[in-house]
């Protein structure tokens, strides 16, 4: 056996034969041409490269119909690169320059390009790299009429091998037949991985040359846990891996019972499970996952990466698609810009703070001197959303009531303007904060008559509670979401709103923790909003618990001394059924 060590790039274990993708489509070889040739050949190039733009754009609205928004985005970065005048017009200069075949020319300016990106230090330039043998490989066998060549279709089940997955194969694949991907090129976030967690199936990336090591049938396991693919093994770890899988689709059976049904504890308690998203394509996992709503849309990403700030309408769609996206899965949380800390945005001119954690970020920066258009605009974008659905707003980084009602009077501000305007909005939506600041969180009982609703988020008030930054690895070992001055904020914020008739939900990483959700059962929490990936466990897990019970554990939780008490106690008397 050989092991090959690479990245792990979606989770899951499969065993089976290889199917070793053939490296080149088509055949690259140079031939001269006459003079009186060249035109016709660069004729025949482009309209290789129309047909290719329009095929890709069938592809394109079949995933869009299918809902697999990542390949219809990865196609729409193909179209563009097609159209982009400096690829096709380098090819088509190079077949006039050296009077050769289109397939040797592009095969040559595509090489020529993914050398150039790979040796840059940008992620960005290097996914590209991907998309570039991706379009010219198919230019390329379009070219030399060889399309049929590939196999798409498999009487058995295959591991796929590659040096990447293209996502114009995998868009042609019989993907029922293929249980793994193993592929050369690639990291965690590259094309190939998204698609691979996209389509649920266990993809290693990042194995340098395994493609030209494997041989189409030869007996492959692979661990996406691990991100190893192991090679004609022993039969001995043939049966290991056997058991593994088996156990492993047992549970990923259990968890599927558990999609479609509503949260609630053994006892006939409901609480609402969420999920956190960062753009509207995220939304889709609502679905995917069987969640109620979104608990945070962290608007933020939407004004990063980028020279200017969204516009009013850039931002409207965005959230409207996110709404749309759930339609009557439960509501849209929008939490309002959220940088300063560790997100810089370009454009905004932030000055370097010594302290950014503690600076002029979130609510503060929205509320600021000048940025108060800005904030508006947001709120506008916002409100119009919210006349597509259920929507909600929320502030983050509330310290203060005086910050709390500053930005409920811009919001009034937003709403007469719209009214001004004549546009519609729902006038109902509920407003709420997110506590993240221990100030907040000891003032809850007053904030909460303010408010429709809480979301603790427990990233930032276990940083602040703790003084550790979340960033600094040194003090890593004081992020403790368990600790008991952290539980009992918590515990005082839930017992606040409820007093006041009002939910609380957490956002922070903590919601979807197995250890958490037992105590944060017991203290009443009504609404959990974590990634889609731990929902479905934290939902059996729910369903296994009794509130009452949870009540007194979190009675004798709040006396202890440390969270590692905590841990181990909760683990021996509650997760012992695990
Ligand atoms: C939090 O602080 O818990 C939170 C959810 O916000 P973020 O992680 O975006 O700071
Ligand atoms: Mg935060």
């Amino acid at each position: 056996m050989n092991e090959w060590e690479g990245i792990s790039a979606s989770s899951g274990y499969a065993l089976g034969s290889a199917y070793v993708l053939p490296s080149a489509l088509y055949d690259t070889s140079r031939r001269q041409l006459e003079a009186h040739e060249i035109l016709a050949e660069i004729g025949r190039f482009e309209a290789n490269v129309e047909k290719a733009i329009r095929d890709i754009d069938l592809l394109k609205s079949k995933a869009v119909a299918d809902n697999k928004v990542e390949q219809a985005a990865i196609f729409t970065t193909h179209i563009s690169l097609l159209r982009d005048p400096e690829f096709v017009g380098d090819v088509t200069q190079r077949i006039q320059d050296e009077a050769s075949n289109a397939e040797a020319m592009l095969n040559e300016v595509t090489e020529e390009l993914i050398t150039m990106f790979e040796a840059m230090d940008n992620e960005v330039l290097k996914e590209r790299c991907s998309d570039l043998r991706d379009v010219s490989a198919r230019i390329g066998s379009y070219l030399s009429g060889e399309e049929e060549k590939l196999q798409t279709e498999f009487p058995e089940p295959v591991i796929m091998i590659g040096v990447d997955l293209a996502p114009s194969l995998t868009a042609k694949l019989d993907v029922s037949q293929v249980t793994g991907f193993a592929v050369d090129v690639g990291g965690k976030t590259s094309h190939s991985a998204i698609i691979a967690r996209s389509l649920g199936i266990p993809a290693v990336v990042g194995l340098k040359d395994i493609s030209s090591s494997i041989q189409t049938g030869d007996f492959i396991i692979i661990d996406g846990y691990r991100g190893t693919v192991m090679v004609n093994p022993s039969s001995e770890v043939i049966d290991a891996y056997q058991k593994l899988k088996h156990d492993e689709d047992a549970r990923l059976a259990r968890y599927e019972m558990y999609r479609e049904l509503p949260t609630v504890t053994a006892d006939g308690i409901s609480v609402q499970l969420a999920i956190n998203i960062a753009n509207p394509k995220d939304a889709m996992a609502v679905k995917k996952v069987g969640a109620e709503g979104v608990g945070l849309y962290r608007t933020e990403f939407l004004f990063m990466d980028r020279k200017e700030m969204p516009s009013e309408e850039e931002q409207y769609y965005a959230y409207k698609a996110a709404v749309t996206a759930i339609g009557e899965h439960g509501p849209v949380i929008i939490r309002t810009l959220d940088v300063g800390g560790d997100k810089e945005i370009p454009y905004l001119q932030q000055s370097k703070e010594s302290n950014p954690f503690l600076g002029y970020r979130a609510i503060r920066l929205c509320l600021g001197s000048g940025n108060a258009d800005m904030f508006k605009m947001q709120l506008r974008a916002i409100l119009r959303a919210s006349a597509h659905g259920n929507v909600k707003i929320m502030y983050p980084m509330i310290a203060t009531l005086q910050e709390l009602r500053a930005a409920n009077h811009l919001l009034k501000e937003a709403k007469v303007e719209l009214d001004a305007m004549g546009v519609s909005y729902d006038d109902t939506v509920e407003v709420g904060i997110m506590i993240e600041v221990p100030a907040a969180a000891l003032i809850a009982d007053q904030l909460s008559k303010e408010v429709d609703f809480f979301s603790i988020g427990t990233n930032d008030l276990v940083q602040y509670t703790m003084a550790a930054d979340r960033m600094n690895e040194q003090v890593a070992y004081l992020t403790q979401p368990l600790h008991p001055a952290v539980l009992r904020l918590i515990d005082q914020v839930i017992r606040a709103a409820h007093a006041q008739n009002k939910w609380v939900g957490m956002c922070g990483e903590m919601a979807g923790h197995p250890v958490a959700i037992p105590i944060l059962i017991g203290m009443g929490l009504d609404e959990f909003s974590m990634s889609p990936a731990v929902l479905l466990p934290a939902r059996e897990l729910i369903s296994k618990l009794n509130r009452s019970e949870m009540v007194e554990l979190v009675r004798d939780v709040l006396q202890m001394e440390s969270a590692d008490e905590i841990e181990t106690y909760v683990k021996s008397n509650v997760l012992e059924f695990e």
